[in-house]
């Protein structure tokens, strides 16, 4: 790739590397001083449409704070995603106590992530929501390095790397 082809700015088709900390309600939750920093494709929703539209523009060495609301996050809380299901349909080596959480199979045959949140004397009440619905996240982001993505990448949507390299 020649050099005067490396992107100046976040925009589409250019593969990203940020370093980032996601902070919710206080918490440090994700970092990349533990995970490395994060390379991913913009435009192609690669991650939340609230940060990747705050990154657009963005130079390397460029940093941001970044406030994303549950509705450009994971979404705000389904109540419909709160369930009672009765405790016949636990196979027995699900141990049933709050906060547990299992995989369920949904109707159309997906599986998601539930959390138990109350124990009923014949029902159980799941949690299907994202862990992060309904929540305020914020984001410490540094841009770390800009790169055009290939034409298989653009066409795949994602970035190739060497731990993912389809
Ligand atoms: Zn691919």
């Amino acid at each position: 790739m020649a050099e005067g082809s490396r992107p100046t700015q976040v925009a589409d088709n250019v593969v990203v590397t940020i370093d980032y900390t996601l902070t919710v309600d206080g918490e440090v939750l994700d970092s990349s001083e533990e995970e490395g920093p994060l390379e991913y494709l913009q435009g192609y929703q690669n991650i939340i449409p609230g940060l990747e539209r705050e990154l657009a523009g963005m130079k390397v060495g460029g940093s941001k704070n970044v406030t994303v609301a549950p509705e450009d996050g994971y979404g705000v809380l389904d109540q419909e995603a709160i369930m009672d299901v009765p405790l016949s349909e636990f196979p027995e080596e699900v141990p049933l106590e709050e906060g547990f959480e299992l995989e369920v199979t949904d109707k159309d045959g997906d599986i998601m992530l539930a959390k138990i949140v109350e124990m009923g004397e014949t029902t159980v009440k799941l949690d299907t929501n994202h862990p992060l619905a309904g929540k305020t996240l914020h984001f410490e982001v540094k841009v770390v390095d800009l790169r055009p993505a290939t034409d298989e990448e653009q066409t795949h949507g994602h970035v190739h790397s060497e731990d993912h390299p389809h």
